[in-house]
């Protein structure tokens, strides 16, 4: 078993008018990882995909990796392509209470936004998971 003490949030980075679908990022990982680097992904609508076995190390957060889990929302710009917490209220709900668990079952994992790591310098989630999930 490998231990978990960071649960890292992230966007897509696609616009909150565009579908990007989990077939797209599974497809789009598998290029560029040859697996796929989240271990959740939770689309527009609410829909929570297990894309990654919690064992297996993802691709996410570059230094990480090793010691994290992966979870993405859909989203996370704007129509015009800026940097946005775009997440519907579905998908705050399911986010939620995918990380209640995720909490739960990894006690002493973190709770943080890719942005929150050393050295990363991008706005991905788009909005301060740290202090939204703080108390978890
Ligand atoms: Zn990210």
């Amino acid at each position: 078993m490998r231990s978990i003490d960071l649960i890292v949030v992230h966007c897509s980075a696609t616009r909150c008018n565009q579908r990007y679908s989990v077939m797209q990022l599974i497809r789009d990982h598998a290029d560029r990882f040859g697996f796929t680097g989240y271990h959740y992904y939770i689309t527009r609508d609410g829909n929570v995909t297990q894309t990654r076995h919690e064992q297996l190390i993802g691709a996410h957060a570059k230094g990480y990796n090793s010691r994290s889990l992966g979870v993405c929302y859909e989203g996370g710009l704007d129509k015009e392509g800026t940097a946005a917490d775009t997440r519907t209220i579905k998908q705050k709900r399911a986010l939620l209470a995918l990380l209640k668990r995720l909490k739960r079952e990894h006690p002493q994992a973190q709770i943080l936004g890719h942005r929150d790591l050393p050295n990363v310098h991008k706005a991905c989630p788009c909005f301060d998971a740290k202090t939204e999930y703080q108390d978890l």
